[in-house]
């Protein structure tokens, strides 16, 4: 089994994929850039946020967590057969108000980030993401410089895939990503596991231990609250942004 804690993904997904907004971006911000991006935006379905980000009315819901009768785990008070997933692991409960309020770039949508990264959809439009013979398109930070001389190999993504529209839109709002981002052609990527924050008996409910990765029939997961699934990359190869037909002068 991979050490898939060690080559976990980088926190959040696309949380640099902000719609610009006049005030932060000061000088640089002219008329053209702001028509440039409307543009863009409107040419892939007005996309102001990645799909699986959450939104500001999009609150945890307080479920009430107890430690279950059999003491195996945890459970929700009044739980519900939906409260889990197929492999019998309690998901942390969130309204489902997409679009309601400010997009909230620091947080993901647990149920949609679930569903695209078991769906292979996009995390951005929510269409199927890029799959040629070549494997399933990814972008990601480039950790090539801090990781192992593999990476990405054997890494556990929390960030689903991506489409080809959906990076062009990602490196055309943010320089930065232009600058340390990579797209890799994954040809294998199973479902393994979920990561969330693994609990233990505590004096009056269950108490918080650490954040953690389980895979999928790990003794611990009676005991997790996942927030997100996680895929193994493997069979990992770099594709250049000019190979996807996506112009180099994107500033
Ligand atoms: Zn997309």
């Amino acid at each position: 089994m991979p050490a898939v804690g060690a080559h976990a993904g980088a926190a959040g997904p696309f949380t640099h994929l902000e719609l610009p907004d006049a005030s932060q971006l000061g000088h640089d911000f002219t008329e053209e850039k702001a028509q440039e991006l409307m543009t863009t935006t409107s040419q892939h379905n007005l996309i102001v946020a990645p799909h699986v980000t959450s939104w500001s009315a999009e609150q945890n819901l307080q479920c009430g967590l107890i430690v279950r009768p059999d003491r195996r785990g945890v459970g929700y008070v009044n739980e519900l057969p939906g409260d889990r997933d197929e492999h019998g692991v309690l998901w942390v409960k969130v309204a489902e108000r997409h679009g309601a309020g400010k997009p909230d770039f620091a947080r993901v949508h647990p149920a949609r980030q679930r569903q695209a990264m078991k769906e292979l959809l996009c995390q951005v439009c929510a269409k199927p993401a890029d799959r040629t013979s070549d494997g399933v398109l990814w972008l990601m930070r480039d950790h090539r410089e801090t990781e192992d001389p593999d990476w990405p190999e054997h890494m556990a993504s929390v960030e689903p895939p991506t489409c080809v529209p959906c990076i062009e839109i990602s490196l055309r709002r943010c320089p930065a990503l232009r600058r340390g981002a990579v797209a890799v052609r994954v040809h294998e990527y199973s479902v393994m596991g979920v990561r969330g924050t693994l609990y233990k008996p505590g004096v009056f409910a269950p108490e918080p231990l650490r954040i953690e990765h389980l895979v999928h029939g790990d003794a611990l997961a009676g005991w997790m609250v996942a927030a997100s699934s996680f895929r193994l990359l493997q069979k990992c190869s770099f594709v250049s942004f000019e190979e996807l037909g996506i112009a180099a002068d994107l500033g």
